[in-house]
């Protein structure tokens, strides 16, 4: 018997996603944001890049209004139409005091309930895949950040009032879940979601870009199954506050 993960809490009403790329949260997140927006809650996305190196065939100055149509597409299939691009630059971003001012200002104006992002631990596959380096200074500024945002005497120079109120933090991605959202209604538009991601999806590999994408989306959530009462599932490494 594998250790059971439990329910992501329910008790919040909005949600902010702060990543590093364009999809970052469509690779298997976004069926769990489907679920959320469809029992009616507010999730919007905060994007550090808009992914401008991401495409080895494209040049970045044309890739990266691609990729931001193509993230503002996938949200809209997950329900969500507020989407921010902070514009650091993809590949390079650093992580500092500056990049934690930009996470609190984003916490700052949405003043969500529920933080979510991307693993920023090392590694991810099980410990066989090592990290990106903007995956690992964006979430763990972003985990910084969430305090940040609701002491008035941090980044006092930030317009946005002080937000003190983050329930949960919650970490897509992650070799180490400990949460986890039965996706089975949400499952086809997350698998719609990536699908967006077209002209990124098409430049990584040679396979049927619908073929790829269901594979991928459909298979983490059947993985994570069986420590979920068998229901397909996205999963997270919870932190209450
Ligand atoms: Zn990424």
């Amino acid at each position: 018997m594998t250790d059971q993960l439990e329910p992501m809490p329910e008790d919040w009403r909005r949600a902010l996603a702060i990543v590093a790329h364009p999809d970052d949260l469509e690779y298997g997140c976004a069926s769990a944001v489907a679920v959320w927006t469809a029992a009616g809650r507010e999730v919007a996305y905060v994007l550090a890049t808009r992914g401008e190196a991401g495409i080895d065939t494209m040049e970045p100055a044309e890739a990266g209004p691609v990729r931001e149509r193509e993230q503002r597409a996938g949200a809209a299939v997950a329900g969500v139409t507020e989407v921010e691009f902070l514009d650091h630059r993809d590949g390079v971003i650093e992580y500092g005091v500056a990049l934690r001012r930009d996470m609190a200002a984003a916490i700052r104006r949405h003043r969500p309930e529920l933080v979510i992002t991307l693993n920023h631990e090392d590694t991810w596959g099980g410990g066989t895949h090592w990290n990106t380096p903007d995956h690992r200074a964006v979430g763990r500024a972003v985990m910084d950040a969430v305090a940040d945002a609701g002491n008035r005497w941090i980044f006092p120079d930030i317009e946005a009032e002080p937000w003190n109120g983050v329930r949960y933090v919650a970490v897509a991605g992650t070799d180490t879940p400990t949460h986890a959202v039965d996706v089975t209604t949400g499952l086809e538009r997350g698998v719609r979601s990536l699908l967006e991601h077209r002209a990124y999806i098409e430049a990584l590999t040679d396979e049927d870009p619908e073929t790829y994408v269901r594979t991928f989306v459909e298979g983490i959530a059947r993985d994570q199954a069986a420590r979920f009462g068998g229901r397909p599932a996205v999963t997270f490494r919870l932190f209450s506050r």
